[in-house]
């Protein structure tokens, strides 16, 4: 199976995309920012302007950017004081505890989703057209007279044990890494 590899930032650039989608903002700006305030060198760090300043963006684009990463607790804040109008002034930094939850939770929804799959695929028989590669479950085979109901040919049983086997290794390589990563998000 394709994907499995670790890379924790490839998990985290899909989550943001998602957030910045579900929250009308620019993903491709989302992502920039975060990448400014998860540079580890950036450990006092970075005031609005700094970021206006380092993207380019517009005050309330880099404003709302800020918001929606914080109400989702991948960044986090340090109250400051602007050195010339003596006004409150917020630097910005990754959260990276927070972080490593956030991708944890996401790995173990990807684990339920790969379960299911190995359940459905170990617990039926399944019926595949050599046509044009439709798959049924013995049911729905059965009920069409093992035809296939987009081209009429004649179904023929599928050998997925290949697949349940591919499923069944991802699974368990998931279930590793998340225990993995628990034991260093607890223990931190
Ligand atoms: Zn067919």
């Amino acid at each position: 199976m394709a994907g499995q590899e670790r890379d924790p930032m490839r998990d985290l650039e899909v989550f943001i995309r998602d957030l910045a989608e579900r929250n009308e903002v620019d993903p491709q700006k989302a992502l920039h920012v975060f990448k400014i305030l998860s540079d580890p060198g950036n450990v006092e760090g970075y005031s609005d302007d700094d970021i206006e300043a380092l993207t380019g963006y517009k005050q309330a684009e880099v404003r709302r950017i800020l918001r929606i990463l914080y109400d989702a607790r991948m960044i986090q804040y340090r109250k400051g004081v602007h050195p010339s109008y003596g006004v409150a002034r917020y630097f910005w930094r990754v959260d990276s505890n927070s972080i490593n939850y956030l991708l944890l939770k996401r790995k173990k929804e990807v684990l339920d989703k790969l379960r299911q799959r190995l359940e459905f695929e170990s617990s039926n028989e399944i019926y595949r057209c050599p046509r044009d590669g439709s798959r049924y479950v013995f049911n729905e085979a059965y009920i069409n007279e093992f035809r296939c109901t987009r081209c009429g040919a004649l179904l023929e049983l599928e050998d997925n044990s290949g697949v349940v086997r591919a499923l069944r290794e991802a699974v368990e390589r998931l279930e590793r890494e998340i225990e993995e990563d628990e034991r260093r998000v607890y223990s931190s």
